[in-house]
């Protein structure tokens, strides 16, 4: 199967949430992505937190 991020060929592709779609990608790029996920995850996150606490000023 073809991962769907570098293109490699490999045996096993796992399925990762990316956004709202779904990508097969292999082990490497999977990983990466769901680091990325994490870091946009967060940074939203932060982002809200922020903007309540000017909110509630
Ligand atoms: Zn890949």
């Amino acid at each position: 199967m073809e991962c769907q991020q570098c293109g490699d060929d490999v045996d096993e592709v796992r399925t990762v949430k990316v956004g709202k779609k779904k990508m097969k990608v292999c082990e490497s790029c999977a990983e990466d992505l769901e680091r990325d996920q994490e870091v946009a995850e967060q940074a939203e996150g932060a982002m809200q937190s922020m903007m309540e606490y000017k909110g509630r000023r």
